[in-house]
């Protein structure tokens, strides 16, 4: 059975979030953990964190997937941006840590003009100031399309940045599937060769998370559009099979297609009927 979701936000709390992704028959979400323009996040309400987690133990939802601002650069070209990405990053992890099994996935950062090998240093820099031994939830890299000078467009440079992570067994890899189309992976035609390709670099045990998106900009592009399922260049039917394998199916998958919530619902309901319907 397929563990889907899609990005919610935590404006009225952990419980709400999780009646509403029960509403559209998910079992996992992603939310921001805070405000993407910056400031001092306030602390979770412990009694709805509470109340979350029992909601989530009864309806046995699978690891949900908490994502740092787009605003932060781990790698950064100026002391005061890195700063604050470290801040920031520092203080999730310790709000995040009420939620056991949730993830937190970042963005590996542009360059800015100072080279990929610069920028994967940096991020590994970053990681290795924020991760703990003593840590319990995984921090996830995403992959990216390689807009501007975004680091992480392929899988060796995230193999890099996790090899110069100390503590890295707390490191995980979300595989956007729009961000790998655009970056130049062919999941729409040749799904085993990205697979196999990932696992040969960063290896299939990293792969923690799924975002599932189709992509409004064409193969290779390096542009970084989001399409609903079925209308973009990667298409329903190669997502279909995408979700199907056996190193996908356990994940959790997050839908960050264009939608408000009814259309998630359809998305939803679309991928576990095409599911079954192939199995
Ligand atoms: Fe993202
Ligand atoms: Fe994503
Ligand atoms: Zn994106």
């Amino acid at each position: 059975m397929l563990h889907l979701g899609c990005h919610l936000s935590i404006s009225k709390g952990f419980l709400h979030i999780g009646k509403e992704a029960k509403s559209i028959g998910a079992d996992t979400f992603q939310f921001f953990t805070r405000n993407p323009q910056g400031g001092q996040a306030k602390n979770w309400a412990k009694d709805d964190v509470a109340a979350y987690l029992d909601f989530a133990r009864e309806n046995r939802f699978v690891n949900i997937v908490a994502h740092a601002p787009y605003t932060l650069n781990p790698c950064a070209d100026n002391q005061r941006t890195l700063e604050f990405a470290e801040m920031c990053m520092q203080d999730d992890l310790q709000r995040l840590s009420v939620l056991p099994g949730a993830y937190y996935n970042f963005h590996p950062g542009s360059h800015v003009g100072q080279g990929i090998e610069v920028g994967v240093e940096k991020t590994a820099g970053l990681l290795n100031k924020i991760i703990s031994k003593e840590q319990k939830n995984l921090v996830l890299i995403e992959t990216m399309s390689g807009k501007g000078s975004e680091i992480g467009a392929t899988f060796e440079q995230i193999a890099e940045i996790i090899n110069k992570v100390k503590n890295n067994d707390k490191l995980g890899v979300c595989l956007d599937t729009c961000h790998v189309f655009a970056g130049g992976y062919d999941i729409a035609n040749q799904p085993e060769e990205v697979l196999k390709h990932f696992d040969e670099i960063i290896g299939l045990d990293r792969l923690y998370a799924v975002h599932l998106n189709d992509s409004l900009m064409p193969f290779n592009s390096h542009k970084d559009r989001h399409a609903k399922i079925g209308e973009g260049e990667i298409g329903a039917g190669a997502l279909v099979k995408f979700v199907a394998y056996s190193e996908i199916v356990r994940l959790p998958i997050i839908l960050e297609t264009p939608n408000d919530l009814a259309g998630y619902a359809n998305e939803i309901a679309f991928l576990k009927n095409a599911t079954q319907r192939n199995s």
